[in-house]
């Protein structure tokens, strides 16, 4: 049996296509390919679904980190505090912005441990970044007490995790200024590159509306010197069309997680699963689970036809773009161990609940050898 990581061509078949074909045929006659009517529609209806007064599009989830951290004042000197096991895209934005990312160890939920981050300020700290890595939520209260305590901007990285929450509040709501994006493999996604910037706040959105788009108030006037961060309208037609989907996507992939959460609890010697707490919407991102002997595990799967994956074997403070940052092998020992036993198996929408059994099933052969 093939259980394929990459599920873009069942999401984007042909009877979906026929869907948005009306649409896109409508927007390629208008012409309005930079921002406009299109891109409008998309930002109102994401800032609906996510409960926030403002939303700016951007062309990534990367370039939407970058403004968000441009936003709330992080500038060339400043130190901002993120984890440890994260995509690169959350440290890479903190340099380009010329700061200097600082790590803080992983909790047993692969996310931010808030009881790290008060060693890791200093008198150069103007941002925390918290991750909710794969679609997972971090542990905003605890994180947004200490940033208040020391009247620090938190900015969420929440790139994976649309329509995730904390009873209730969707991520991206807690931070000053935040990130989401619609990477072909992120829970909400389009035929491409998008992101997503969300604020309550007036003045970061009057400037994130003119930073993103060179700075201009009309057509003959520049108020700052800007970028070019737009949001493609044929991907905003794409993300209406798959936002209104994503109640559905986030309810499969949940029952999806819990029949592996089920499947897999009867193997605790060899597998860890990742607690639940209550309260915290999943979105599934990936399905994440540490377990012994990671690699052969992996090894054994693929050869079984199931995609299984690795994010990240590497903690960020260990890659060689790290070098000149200070850190060491046994500077964030959960972050580590967690790279070392990290996998991610095949959990999305398109899978069949057979798919999802014979992987349960060949992890349960896999291990039944060191029994
Ligand atoms: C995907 C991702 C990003 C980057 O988003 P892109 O749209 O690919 O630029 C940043 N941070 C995290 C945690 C991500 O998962």
């Amino acid at each position: 049996m093939h259980v394929k990581y990459n599920y873009l061509a069942e999401q984007f078949s042909d009877s979906v296509f026929e869907k948005v074909l009306p649409e896109i045929r409508e927007l390629i006659a208008s012409g309005e390919f930079t921002l406009g009517p299109y891109v409008d529609k998309f930002e109102k209806k994401f800032a609906k679904y996510v409960g926030v007064k403002h939303v700016i599009s951007t062309n990534n989830g990367t370039d939407a980190l970058i403004l968000c951290l441009k936003a709330v004042g992080v500038k060339p000197g400043d130190e901002v505090i993120t984890v440890a096991n994260t995509f690169y895209a959350t440290a890479g934005a903190i340099v380009a912005c010329g700061a200097t990312p600082r790590f803080v160890d992983c909790n047993e939920r692969y996310s931010m441990d808030p009881t790290k981050i008060e060693t890791a300020l200093t008198s150069k700290t103007t941002a925390i970044l918290p991750v909710h890595w794969a679609g997972q939520p971090a542990d905003m209260k605890e994180i947004m007490a200490i940033a208040d305590r020391h009247r620090i901007a938190v900015v969420e990285d929440a790139c994976p995790s649309v329509g995730a929450s904390i009873d209730g509040k969707s991520v991206g709501t807690f931070g000053k200024v935040n990130a989401f994006s619609m990477h072909p493999l992120k829970p909400l996604n389009v035929c491409g590159d998008g992101g997503m910037v969300t604020t309550n706040d007036d003045k970061c959105a009057e400037w994130l509306r003119l930073y993103r788009n060179h700075g201009m108030v009309d057509r003959d006037h520049i108020d700052i010197w800007g970028v070019n961060n737009r949001l493609q309208p044929f991907q905003a037609v794409m993300g209406c069309h798959v936002l209104d989907t994503m109640p559905q996507i986030i309810k499969v992939r949940n029952a999806n997680a819990r029949r592996f959460d089920e499947g897999l609890a009867d193997l605790p010697d060899f597998v860890r699963l990742c607690p639940r707490p209550k309260g915290m919407l999943e979105v599934y991102q990936l399905y994440l689970c540490t377990v012994k002997k990671r690699d052969d595990l992996v090894k054994y799967l693929n050869e079984k036809g199931i995609e299984a994956k690795v994010h990240y074997p590497v903690a960020l403070h260990l890659q060689k773009a790290a070098k000149n940052l200070g850190y060491k092998k046994g500077d964030f020992p959960v972050a580590e161990q967690q790279a070392d036993e990290i996998v991610t198996l095949p959990s999305h929408q398109h899978l069949t609940l057979d798919q999802i059994d014979y992987t349960i099933d060949c992890v349960h052969k896999f291990y039944k050898q060191f029994n």
